[in-house]
């Protein structure tokens, strides 16, 4: 952030709306539910009339923090959604570079409002017209960024534990609980603002990650014994769920969160990937390290994008075949 400018920027936008939108992206993740929460709490302290529109749910172990259930969702409630956005006076994008991150009804909403913007975000190439773009690739999360923003505006005083817990959620589960390399030196010293604040940390951890059910411990323990692949040409792992092998473990959206990094976890692999069959097609997750990036490799294949080390994307084929693919392509990473 250029501070003195983005901030005084970012100060009169705020003072001068009344209704404000926060949104982020669809599937949400710790940082996206994360950073909403924790931005929608600082400006109701502000007095601000604030709203969260997401285009869908957060699984359950996401959905915990104070004001979780105040959430929006577009799939639910589209009709509130679209007055939301008619309402509002300022809007927030969090955590998302292009409207599309919003899925086709809320971009929509999105691309053709007038109402100002300040895009908040840490993925590459933002492309949304916003009055006001804080876009640094260099944080680890959009949640550090919406914590630099409350302490850089002189407001640390504010922070308590609505703020503080799904700030900190955003941090661990975008970092992998503080181990990628995205973390600096100002992430630990946020952190540090939020403990002072009087944060209990490890009530935070174990809401997210102390709260496995038996069948999605067991799906995991499936997918890794039955299903993961290790290509004998490159030094990448691939799991491979089908919707029936799913249902089998009664999935539920985040069962498999995180498993992608077990692939990495693996002595000498440099890039996992995992693909999930649902009814509209298979949605894919790229991760990587060291020198190996996924982002390019999945907008240009697999009609996603993301970070260096950690993308999405999409497939509309069939499980072989998006594997075929996947193996027939994976050469251009390495
Ligand atoms: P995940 O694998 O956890 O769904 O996503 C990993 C990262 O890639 C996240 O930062 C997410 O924002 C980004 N990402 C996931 N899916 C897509 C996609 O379809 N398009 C783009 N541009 N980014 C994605
Ligand atoms: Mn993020």
């Amino acid at each position: 952030m250029k501070m003195d400018l983005t901030l005084k920027k970012i100060k009169n936008l705020i003072d001068n709306a009344e209704s404000i939108l926060i949104t982020s992206h669809k599937s949400p993740d710790g940082d996206s539910v994360g950073c909403s929460l924790g931005l929608f709490h600082f400006l109701k302290k502000l007095n601000k009339s604030v709203n969260i529109c997401h285009p869908d749910k957060a699984p359950l172990f996401l959905n915990w923090a104070k004001g979780a259930n105040e959430i929006i969702c577009n799939d639910i409630n589209p009709d509130k959604v679209k007055q939301c956005f008619l309402n509002a006076d300022l809007i927030f994008c969090l955590d998302y570079n292009a409207p599309n991150r919003l899925g086709l009804e809320m971009g929509n909403l999105l691309l053709h409002s007038k109402t100002k913007k300040i895009l908040i975000d840490h993925h590459p190439d933002p492309c949304i017209d916003a009055e006001l773009l804080i876009s640094d690739v260099s944080r680890s999360s959009t949640s550090e960024l919406i914590c630099e923003l409350i302490v850089q505006l002189g407001y640390e005083n504010l922070l308590d534990s609505s703020i503080s817990e799904p700030i900190y959620m955003g941090m661990v589960t975008d970092t992998g609980s503080f181990r990628y390399p995205s973390v600096s030196k100002r992430t630990h010293e946020l952190v540090s603002c939020l403990l002072n604040s009087g944060l209990e940390h490890t009530k935070v951890y174990s809401q997210i990650f102390d709260n496995n059910s038996i069948e999605r411990l067991k799906l995991r323990s499936f997918a890794i014994c039955n299903k993961l692949e290790i290509l004998s040409d490159y030094p990448c792992g691939i799991i491979s769920l089908t919707k029936q092998e799913l249902d089998r473990f009664n999935y539920k959206k985040g069962d498999t969160e995180g498993l992608v990094n077990v692939i990495l976890s693996l002595e000498g692999i440099k890039v996992g990937v995992i693909l999930l069959e649902n009814e509209e097609g298979i949605k894919m997750s790229f991760r990587s390290k060291e020198e190996f990036f996924v982002n390019e490799f999945a907008r240009n294949n697999f009609n996603g994008g993301g970070h260096k080390y950690a993308a999405g994307g999409f497939s509309s084929k069939k499980m072989e075949e998006t594997l075929h693919l996947l193996r027939s392509l994976i050469s251009q990473i390495f």
